[in-house]
């Protein structure tokens, strides 16, 4: 399958996608995702699990909801602890919606919840226009 390097081949406004197990979902722009890493180091200290291609990963709930603490300035930090604490698991998923990495590189085993925790969902900025 070709990948088209083209912006606009996704959503151009979605950057990173957060779901829980649930399927419960938040979505940032490029700007609150950026601004989400600068605030959380990079979401470093919250991660069991990532893909060393792209800013997809898995979260331990607790300590993302600690890293929240530091970010209250980000104006979506109130979906995103609501999120959190609402969480039926210990993990919260990140998808990089604006990578077109295939995560092949990504070997652990919380890969495979990962990608379940996307699979009910519709494709991920993968719409048509
Ligand atoms: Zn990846």
């Amino acid at each position: 399958m070709a990948v088209s390097p083209l912006p606009g081949h996704h959503l151009p406004d979605e950057s990173l996608a957060l779901v829980d197990e649930d399927g419960e979902r938040v979505e940032l722009d490029s700007f609150e995702a950026t601004l989400l890493l600068e605030l959380t180091r990079g979401l470093e200290p919250a991660t069991v699990s990532a893909c060393p291609g792209c800013r997809s990963r898995v979260l331990a709930v607790v300590a993302f909801l600690d890293l929240l603490e530091a970010a209250l300035a980000h104006e979506r930090v109130y979906e995103l602890t609501e999120l959190a604490e609402d969480a039926p698991t210990l993990h919260l998923y990140v998808a990089d919606v604006a990578s077109d990495c295939d995560h092949d590189e990504w070997r652990d085993p919380l890969y495979d919840e990962w990608a379940d925790a996307f699979a009910e969902l519709p494709p991920v900025g993968r719409l048509a226009p």
